[in-house]
């Protein structure tokens, strides 16, 4: 039996989108970076009362990074050793990740689903893919920004101050790595930005544009 040949009827839509893991929990988030209290509901909704399923990708920081509060960057990154060993290893996870979540995409589109797009994360090292700072530079940046201590976590001071300094032109080890593999394999998917420093209401509107969903 070859791939997409068994007919059968259910109440799948056979549609889905990819998204990043902390657009769905933003827990996932960096310590400091998370301005919602669980789900960007104002994208999840739309999406969800279309009848199109969602794919959650795995987080590469909390992979790599040592868990969810990032205890390798936070206390490990050194800008005199940015040769360690956790840091080269890094781009190399990120790779091996971007390929098993395409070689998903790949079955599902093999098996006769469409996916609409990859909706990620912009601002990120990992997950962006034209607007943020490479990884480890992103943080020898911050290090150099001379935070006051008592803004270190400080939310608003990291989403207004800290997050608009970081906006750069660079790709995130893990969305770029994704993206090379879906092209090289020519699968067709677009790749749909969110940036969750702008504008909330115009990133809504743009990115279901960009999925052809009406709100
Ligand atoms: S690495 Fe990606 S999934 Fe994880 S917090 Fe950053 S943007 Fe979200």
């Amino acid at each position: 039996m070859l791939k997409g040949e068994l007919q059968y009827t259910d109440k799948r839509s056979r549609k889905m989108v990819y998204m990043s893991r902390c657009i769905l929990n933003c827990n996932a988030k960096f310590p400091g970076c998370a301005d919602v209290p669980g789900v960007y509901t104002e994208i999840i909704h739309p999406i969800a009362k279309a009848g199109i399923g969602i794919e959650q990708m795995p987080c590469l920081e909390i992979m790599g990074w040592g868990g969810v509060d990032r205890p390798l960057v936070m206390h490990e990154l050194d800008p005199k050793k940015p040769n360690a060993d956790w840091v080269q290893e890094y781009p190399k996870l990120c790779k091996r990740e971007a390929f098993k979540v395409v070689d998903q995409m790949q079955d599902y589109l093999e098996s006769g689903f469409e996916i609409l797009g990859v909706i990620y994360v912009d601002d990120s090292p990992t997950c962006g893919l034209t607007k943020t700072q490479v990884f480890p530079d992103v943080h020898f940046q911050i290090m150099e920004m001379g935070i006051p201590e008592d803004k270190i976590f400080d939310f608003e001071y990291t989403f207004n101050v800290v997050l608009p300094q970081l906006d750069a032109s660079g790709e995130g080890a893990f969305g770029y790595q994704l993206y090379l593999e879906v092209e090289r394999r020519n699968l067709g998917i677009p790749f749909v930005p969110f940036g969750p420093t702008k504008p909330r209401d115009e990133e809504v509107k743009r990115i279901l544009d960009d999925l052809s969903l009406v709100l």
